[in-house]
């Protein structure tokens, strides 16, 4: 992306980013929060989708490998496939449940190229709308978000195949 979205709930994800326990990557790969409580939306047996928690966008969805590894080359041949099924079963769910009109699809490899959690590997698959900055004001209440999140969540489940 080359030019950021407006993403006032990313202020909170700044401010408390510092306290943040654990890899949430590993935590979601290994079903530790639970279905009710759980972002993951699709699952295979090396990988995983789930909502970033601290979106750009309505539905941005992330895909990562359960493994903690923070380098393409180290995904073994099955979880780099798996992780291109992942994907295109994302782009059809957002498309059913959202229908939005283009994607940016991507990896952020490293801290600098702004990976806010670099040491596992996600590849960032947000949905985009025609004027999409306008869109994001409805979403500004950050108190709003996490209902939010769970209903776009249910939705993208109900969609996914
Ligand atoms: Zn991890």
């Amino acid at each position: 992306m080359t030019r950021p979205l407006w993403a006032p709930w990313r202020l909170d994800y700044i401010e408390h980013a510092s306290e943040q326990v654990g890899c949430v990557f590993c935590a979601e790969g290994a079903g530790e929060l639970g279905d009710d409580a759980s972002l993951v939306v699709g699952r295979g047996e090396h990988a995983f989708a789930l909502l970033n928690k601290f979106p750009y966008a309505a539905g941005h969805l992330m895909v990562a490998p359960k493994r903690h590894v923070a380098a393409l080359a180290e995904l073994t041949h099955d979880e780099a496939a798996e992780i291109h099924g992942l994907t295109v079963r994302s782009l059809a769910a957002l498309t059913a449940a959202f229908g939005p009109e283009a994607f940016n699809v991507g990896w952020n490899l490293g801290e600098v190229a702004g990976g806010s959690i670099a040491a596992h590997l996600h590849e960032h698959i947000v949905p985009r709308w025609a004027g999409d900055t306008n869109f994001m004001p409805v979403l500004a209440d950050i108190k709003v978000i996490p209902e939010h999140l769970l209903e776009t969540r249910n939705r993208l489940r109900a969609a996914w195949t």
